[in-house]
Protein backbone atom coordinates (compact mmCIF):
# COMPACT_ATOMS: atom_id res chain seq x y z
CA UNK A 1 0.00 0.00 0.00
CA UNK A 2 1.46 3.81 -0.40
CA UNK A 3 0.58 6.51 1.34
CA UNK A 4 0.17 10.16 0.23
CA UNK A 5 -0.85 13.26 2.97
CA UNK A 6 -1.32 16.80 1.76
CA UNK A 7 -2.07 19.81 4.16
CA UNK A 8 -5.82 20.44 4.60
CA UNK A 9 -6.12 24.38 5.66
CA UNK A 10 -9.40 24.91 6.77
CA UNK A 11 -11.21 28.54 7.66
CA UNK A 12 -14.12 28.86 9.46
CA UNK A 13 -16.74 31.41 8.82
CA UNK A 14 -16.43 33.32 12.12
CA UNK A 15 -13.74 32.91 14.82
CA UNK A 16 -14.68 29.65 16.53
CA UNK A 17 -13.92 30.18 20.69
CA UNK A 18 -14.62 28.05 23.50
CA UNK A 19 -13.75 28.67 26.62
CA UNK A 20 -9.92 27.80 26.58
CA UNK A 21 -8.90 29.11 23.12
CA UNK A 22 -10.27 31.09 19.73
CA UNK A 23 -9.60 30.41 16.04
CA UNK A 24 -10.29 31.08 12.50
CA UNK A 25 -8.28 28.96 10.94
CA UNK A 26 -7.46 24.80 11.26
CA UNK A 27 -4.34 23.47 9.92
CA UNK A 28 -5.66 19.57 9.24
CA UNK A 29 -3.88 16.83 6.51
CA UNK A 30 -5.84 14.88 4.15
CA UNK A 31 -4.40 11.31 3.10
CA UNK A 32 -4.53 8.95 0.67
CA UNK A 33 -4.05 4.85 0.70
CA UNK A 34 -3.53 3.37 -2.40
CA UNK A 35 -4.15 -0.19 -2.85
CA UNK A 36 -4.24 -1.77 -6.44
CA UNK A 37 -5.46 1.56 -7.77
CA UNK A 38 -8.31 1.64 -5.29
CA UNK A 39 -7.62 4.98 -2.99
CA UNK A 40 -9.08 5.16 0.66
CA UNK A 41 -9.46 8.94 2.20
CA UNK A 42 -8.33 9.67 5.75
CA UNK A 43 -8.18 13.26 7.57
CA UNK A 44 -6.07 14.44 10.47
CA UNK A 45 -7.43 17.24 12.47
CA UNK A 46 -4.47 18.19 15.22
CA UNK A 47 -5.00 19.70 18.47
CA UNK A 48 -2.81 21.75 20.26
CA UNK A 49 -4.45 20.94 23.64
CA UNK A 50 -2.88 17.13 23.22
CA UNK A 51 0.50 18.65 21.50
CA UNK A 52 -0.16 17.94 18.34
CA UNK A 53 0.55 19.89 15.12
CA UNK A 54 0.43 19.71 11.15
CA UNK A 55 4.48 19.23 11.42
CA UNK A 56 3.98 15.98 14.58
CA UNK A 57 1.07 14.92 12.34
CA UNK A 58 3.57 14.67 9.13
CA UNK A 59 6.60 13.24 10.78
CA UNK A 60 4.28 10.40 11.96
CA UNK A 61 3.06 9.26 8.57
CA UNK A 62 6.58 9.38 6.91
CA UNK A 63 6.76 7.04 9.42
CA UNK A 64 3.90 5.27 8.80
CA UNK A 65 3.93 4.88 5.28
CA UNK A 66 6.28 2.18 6.31
CA UNK A 67 4.57 -0.15 8.16
CA UNK A 68 1.21 -0.29 6.28
CA UNK A 69 2.18 -3.49 4.52
CA UNK A 70 0.76 -4.71 1.29
CA UNK A 71 -2.79 -6.23 3.19
CA UNK A 72 -5.56 -3.54 3.92
CA UNK A 73 -7.73 -5.96 5.63
CA UNK A 74 -5.04 -6.55 8.44
CA UNK A 75 -6.37 -3.10 10.22
CA UNK A 76 -5.77 -4.44 13.67
CA UNK A 77 -2.33 -5.77 12.91
CA UNK A 78 -1.51 -2.43 10.88
CA UNK A 79 -2.83 0.09 13.55
CA UNK A 80 -0.74 -2.51 16.03
CA UNK A 81 2.72 -1.18 14.05
CA UNK A 82 1.19 2.32 13.50
CA UNK A 83 1.23 2.38 17.55
CA UNK A 84 5.06 1.91 17.62
CA UNK A 85 5.53 4.69 15.81
CA UNK A 86 7.59 7.31 18.27
CA UNK A 87 6.70 9.98 18.91
CA UNK A 88 3.07 8.42 18.49
CA UNK A 89 0.35 10.85 17.10
CA UNK A 90 -3.51 10.10 17.47
CA UNK A 91 -4.46 12.29 15.12
CA UNK A 92 -2.07 10.95 11.91
CA UNK A 93 -3.21 7.16 13.63
CA UNK A 94 -6.95 8.17 12.94
CA UNK A 95 -6.12 9.12 9.48
CA UNK A 96 -4.57 6.25 8.64
CA UNK A 97 -7.45 3.76 10.26
CA UNK A 98 -10.04 6.04 8.51
CA UNK A 99 -8.08 5.29 5.27
CA UNK A 100 -8.21 1.94 5.52
CA UNK A 101 -11.64 1.31 6.76
CA UNK A 102 -12.78 3.68 3.85
CA UNK A 103 -10.17 1.37 1.26
CA UNK A 104 -11.70 -1.59 2.75
CA UNK A 105 -15.61 -0.53 2.25
CA UNK A 106 -14.35 0.34 -1.41
CA UNK A 107 -12.63 -3.00 -1.95
CA UNK A 108 -15.47 -4.87 -0.95
CA UNK A 109 -18.21 -2.60 -2.41
CA UNK A 110 -20.55 -1.38 0.42
CA UNK A 111 -20.53 1.70 2.19
CA UNK A 112 -19.37 1.74 5.51
CA UNK A 113 -22.30 1.62 7.88
CA UNK A 114 -23.00 -1.68 6.12
CA UNK A 115 -19.42 -2.76 6.91
CA UNK A 116 -20.21 -2.20 10.53
CA UNK A 117 -23.72 -3.95 10.79
CA UNK A 118 -25.44 -0.39 10.79
CA UNK A 119 -28.82 0.79 9.79
CA UNK A 120 -28.44 3.65 7.92
CA UNK A 121 -31.77 5.04 8.80
CA UNK A 122 -30.82 5.39 12.29
CA UNK A 123 -28.58 8.28 11.63
CA UNK A 124 -28.74 10.93 13.98
CA UNK A 125 -29.22 14.43 14.06
CA UNK A 126 -26.29 16.49 14.39
CA UNK A 127 -26.51 19.80 16.40
CA UNK A 128 -25.02 22.67 15.21
CA UNK A 129 -22.40 24.29 17.67
CA UNK A 130 -22.94 27.89 18.68
CA UNK A 131 -18.84 29.43 20.08
CA UNK A 132 -18.44 31.90 22.70
CA UNK A 133 -19.39 35.70 21.61
CA UNK A 134 -20.73 38.96 22.53
CA UNK A 135 -24.43 38.68 22.78
CA UNK A 136 -25.09 40.48 20.23
CA UNK A 137 -22.92 38.04 18.18
CA UNK A 138 -24.91 34.94 19.23
CA UNK A 139 -28.05 36.14 18.67
CA UNK A 140 -26.98 36.87 15.07
CA UNK A 141 -25.40 33.39 14.98
CA UNK A 142 -28.56 31.57 15.83
CA UNK A 143 -30.89 33.68 13.84
CA UNK A 144 -28.57 32.48 10.70
CA UNK A 145 -29.19 28.58 11.74
CA UNK A 146 -32.94 29.15 12.32
CA UNK A 147 -33.36 25.46 10.63
CA UNK A 148 -31.39 23.75 13.12
CA UNK A 149 -32.89 21.60 15.54
CA UNK A 150 -30.57 21.33 17.60
CA UNK A 151 -28.36 23.78 19.11
CA UNK A 152 -24.62 23.10 21.01
CA UNK A 153 -24.11 26.15 23.14
CA UNK A 154 -20.42 26.82 24.12
CA UNK A 155 -20.24 28.03 27.95
CA UNK A 156 -17.72 29.51 30.63
CA UNK A 157 -17.77 32.95 30.58
CA UNK A 158 -18.82 35.60 33.35
CA UNK A 159 -22.10 36.33 31.47
CA UNK A 160 -23.28 32.08 30.94
CA UNK A 161 -26.61 32.72 32.01
CA UNK A 162 -27.43 35.95 29.44
CA UNK A 163 -25.76 33.50 26.72
CA UNK A 164 -27.91 30.79 27.27
CA UNK A 165 -30.89 33.29 27.73
CA UNK A 166 -30.49 34.57 24.44
CA UNK A 167 -30.51 31.70 22.56
CA UNK A 168 -33.49 30.71 24.25
CA UNK A 169 -35.04 33.98 23.01
CA UNK A 170 -34.26 33.63 19.71
CA UNK A 171 -34.55 29.80 19.11
CA UNK A 172 -36.97 26.70 19.82
CA UNK A 173 -34.46 24.23 19.01
CA UNK A 174 -32.88 21.86 21.67
CA UNK A 175 -30.53 23.22 23.32
CA UNK A 176 -27.06 21.39 24.74
CA UNK A 177 -24.88 23.10 26.78
CA UNK A 178 -20.56 22.25 26.77
CA UNK A 179 -18.61 24.44 29.51
CA UNK A 180 -15.31 22.76 28.29
CA UNK A 181 -14.49 22.13 31.79
CA UNK A 182 -14.45 25.94 32.99
CA UNK A 183 -16.36 25.48 36.10
CA UNK A 184 -15.92 25.07 39.53
CA UNK A 185 -18.10 22.20 41.03
CA UNK A 186 -19.92 24.62 43.21
CA UNK A 187 -20.37 27.08 40.66
CA UNK A 188 -21.26 24.29 37.70
CA UNK A 189 -24.11 23.29 40.20
CA UNK A 190 -25.21 27.00 40.51
CA UNK A 191 -25.24 27.54 36.74
CA UNK A 192 -27.15 24.28 35.91
CA UNK A 193 -29.77 24.17 38.46
CA UNK A 194 -30.44 27.93 36.90
CA UNK A 195 -30.27 26.50 33.49
CA UNK A 196 -33.29 24.32 33.81
CA UNK A 197 -35.43 27.20 32.91
CA UNK A 198 -34.45 27.09 29.45
CA UNK A 199 -35.22 23.09 28.80
CA UNK A 200 -31.43 21.99 28.32
CA UNK A 201 -31.48 18.51 27.12
CA UNK A 202 -27.77 17.85 28.60
CA UNK A 203 -24.60 19.75 30.02
CA UNK A 204 -21.43 18.53 28.76
CA UNK A 205 -18.05 18.86 30.53
CA UNK A 206 -19.00 20.82 33.33
CA UNK A 207 -15.79 20.95 35.93
CA UNK A 208 -11.79 20.52 34.87
CA UNK A 209 -10.75 17.70 33.12
CA UNK A 210 -9.07 15.51 35.81
CA UNK A 211 -11.60 16.29 38.71
CA UNK A 212 -13.96 13.25 38.71
CA UNK A 213 -14.60 13.80 41.88
CA UNK A 214 -16.22 17.28 40.30
CA UNK A 215 -18.68 15.38 38.39
CA UNK A 216 -19.75 13.20 41.23
CA UNK A 217 -20.45 16.30 43.00
CA UNK A 218 -22.12 17.84 40.82
CA UNK A 219 -24.17 14.78 39.41
CA UNK A 220 -25.18 14.46 42.98
CA UNK A 221 -26.98 18.11 43.19
CA UNK A 222 -28.82 18.16 39.20
CA UNK A 223 -31.32 17.29 37.28
CA UNK A 224 -29.67 17.01 33.74
CA UNK A 225 -27.77 14.54 32.36
CA UNK A 226 -23.62 14.57 32.62
CA UNK A 227 -21.45 14.12 29.67
CA UNK A 228 -17.65 14.07 30.10
CA UNK A 229 -15.60 14.55 27.08
CA UNK A 230 -11.95 15.51 27.71
CA UNK A 231 -11.82 13.13 30.28
CA UNK A 232 -12.24 10.32 28.39
CA UNK A 233 -9.85 9.57 25.29
CA UNK A 234 -10.33 5.65 24.98
CA UNK A 235 -12.18 3.07 26.05
CA UNK A 236 -9.64 2.72 28.91
CA UNK A 237 -10.99 6.00 30.34
CA UNK A 238 -14.56 4.77 30.67
CA UNK A 239 -14.84 2.50 33.63
CA UNK A 240 -13.61 5.05 36.06
CA UNK A 241 -16.53 7.48 34.89
CA UNK A 242 -19.60 5.01 36.09
CA UNK A 243 -21.89 6.55 38.89
CA UNK A 244 -19.90 9.98 38.32
CA UNK A 245 -21.24 10.92 34.27
CA UNK A 246 -24.39 9.95 32.32
CA UNK A 247 -22.93 9.62 29.01
CA UNK A 248 -19.35 10.30 26.86
CA UNK A 249 -18.33 11.78 24.01
CA UNK A 250 -16.70 10.23 21.65
CA UNK A 251 -14.45 11.79 18.72
CA UNK A 252 -12.26 9.94 16.21
CA UNK A 253 -9.77 12.05 16.52
CA UNK A 254 -9.54 12.08 20.25
CA UNK A 255 -9.17 8.06 20.44
CA UNK A 256 -7.55 7.34 17.40
CA UNK A 257 -9.99 6.43 14.88
CA UNK A 258 -13.16 4.17 13.74
CA UNK A 259 -11.58 0.84 15.02
CA UNK A 260 -10.80 2.30 18.65
CA UNK A 261 -14.54 4.51 18.44
CA UNK A 262 -16.46 1.10 18.37
CA UNK A 263 -14.35 -0.84 21.11
CA UNK A 264 -15.58 2.41 23.52
CA UNK A 265 -19.54 2.60 22.04
CA UNK A 266 -19.19 -1.14 23.37
CA UNK A 267 -17.18 -0.29 26.59
CA UNK A 268 -19.83 2.39 27.71
CA UNK A 269 -23.42 0.20 26.02
CA UNK A 270 -22.08 -2.32 28.75
CA UNK A 271 -21.75 0.34 31.42
CA UNK A 272 -25.00 1.57 30.70
CA UNK A 273 -23.74 5.17 29.59
CA UNK A 274 -25.12 7.38 26.82
CA UNK A 275 -22.91 7.81 24.02
CA UNK A 276 -22.35 11.25 21.37
CA UNK A 277 -20.44 11.29 18.44
CA UNK A 278 -18.37 14.56 18.71
CA UNK A 279 -15.70 16.17 15.97
CA UNK A 280 -13.41 19.42 16.06
CA UNK A 281 -13.39 21.74 13.17
CA UNK A 282 -12.79 19.07 10.58
CA UNK A 283 -13.76 18.41 6.33
CA UNK A 284 -16.03 15.98 5.26
CA UNK A 285 -13.47 13.55 4.77
CA UNK A 286 -13.47 13.03 9.00
CA UNK A 287 -17.33 14.61 9.65
CA UNK A 288 -18.19 11.72 6.79
CA UNK A 289 -16.55 8.88 8.86
CA UNK A 290 -17.64 10.09 12.08
CA UNK A 291 -21.44 9.92 10.78
CA UNK A 292 -21.50 6.37 9.34
CA UNK A 293 -21.27 5.09 13.07
CA UNK A 294 -24.05 7.27 13.99
CA UNK A 295 -26.60 4.87 13.87
CA UNK A 296 -25.29 3.17 16.72
CA UNK A 297 -24.94 6.52 19.12
CA UNK A 298 -27.35 8.42 21.12
CA UNK A 299 -26.34 11.96 19.79
CA UNK A 300 -24.45 13.51 17.37
CA UNK A 301 -22.65 16.63 17.04
CA UNK A 302 -21.30 16.35 13.90
CA UNK A 303 -20.87 19.96 12.12
CA UNK A 304 -17.18 20.31 12.07
CA UNK A 305 -17.19 20.57 8.28
CA UNK A 306 -20.43 23.54 8.30
CA UNK A 307 -18.15 25.37 10.21
CA UNK A 308 -15.62 26.04 7.18
CA UNK A 309 -15.65 28.03 4.36
CA UNK A 310 -13.40 26.11 2.29
CA UNK A 311 -14.17 22.14 2.46
CA UNK A 312 -12.84 20.86 -0.96
CA UNK A 313 -14.90 17.44 0.08
CA UNK A 314 -18.65 16.42 0.36
CA UNK A 315 -20.20 13.22 1.71
CA UNK A 316 -22.92 13.13 4.25
CA UNK A 317 -25.62 15.63 3.47
CA UNK A 318 -27.84 17.19 5.93
CA UNK A 319 -32.07 17.37 6.02
CA UNK A 320 -32.65 19.64 9.01
CA UNK A 321 -29.97 18.62 10.75
CA UNK A 322 -30.69 14.50 10.31
CA UNK A 323 -27.50 13.14 8.72
CA UNK A 324 -27.61 11.92 5.31
CA UNK A 325 -25.52 9.05 5.05
CA UNK A 326 -23.88 8.81 1.57
CA UNK A 327 -24.40 5.12 -0.11
CA UNK A 328 -21.47 4.63 -2.19
CA UNK A 329 -18.58 2.42 -1.31
CA UNK A 330 -16.64 3.35 1.60
CA UNK A 331 -17.69 6.69 3.13
CA UNK A 332 -18.85 7.61 0.04
CA UNK A 333 -16.41 11.14 -0.14
CA UNK A 334 -15.46 12.55 -3.12
CA UNK A 335 -14.00 15.66 -4.08
CA UNK A 336 -16.46 18.74 -5.07
CA UNK A 337 -14.39 19.51 -7.92
CA UNK A 338 -15.07 15.57 -8.93
CA UNK A 339 -18.74 16.13 -8.82
CA UNK A 340 -21.37 17.94 -11.52
CA UNK A 341 -22.79 21.10 -9.85
CA UNK A 342 -26.07 19.41 -9.41
CA UNK A 343 -25.22 16.73 -7.48
CA UNK A 344 -23.48 19.24 -4.84
CA UNK A 345 -25.86 20.31 -2.45
MG1 LIG B 1 -16.79 19.07 24.25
Amino acid sequence: MRLKYEPLDLRTRHVFRISREAHNAYHNIFIEIIHEGVVGYGEAAPSGYFGEDQKSVVQFLSKAAAVLGDDPFQIEAILDRLGQISPYSRAAATAVDMALHDLVGKLLGIPAFQLFGLDKEKACRTSFTIGIDTIEHIRQKVREVRDFPVLKVKLGTDYDFEILKAVREESQAVLRVDANGAWTPQEAVEKINRFEAFDVEFIEQPVPVDDLEGFEFVKKRTHLPLFADEPVRIAKDIPKLVGRIDGINIKLMKCGGVREALRMIHVARALDMMIMLGCRVESSVAITAAAHLSPSVDYADLDGNLLTTNDPFTGVLLDEGQLILPERPGFGVVRREEMSHEQIV
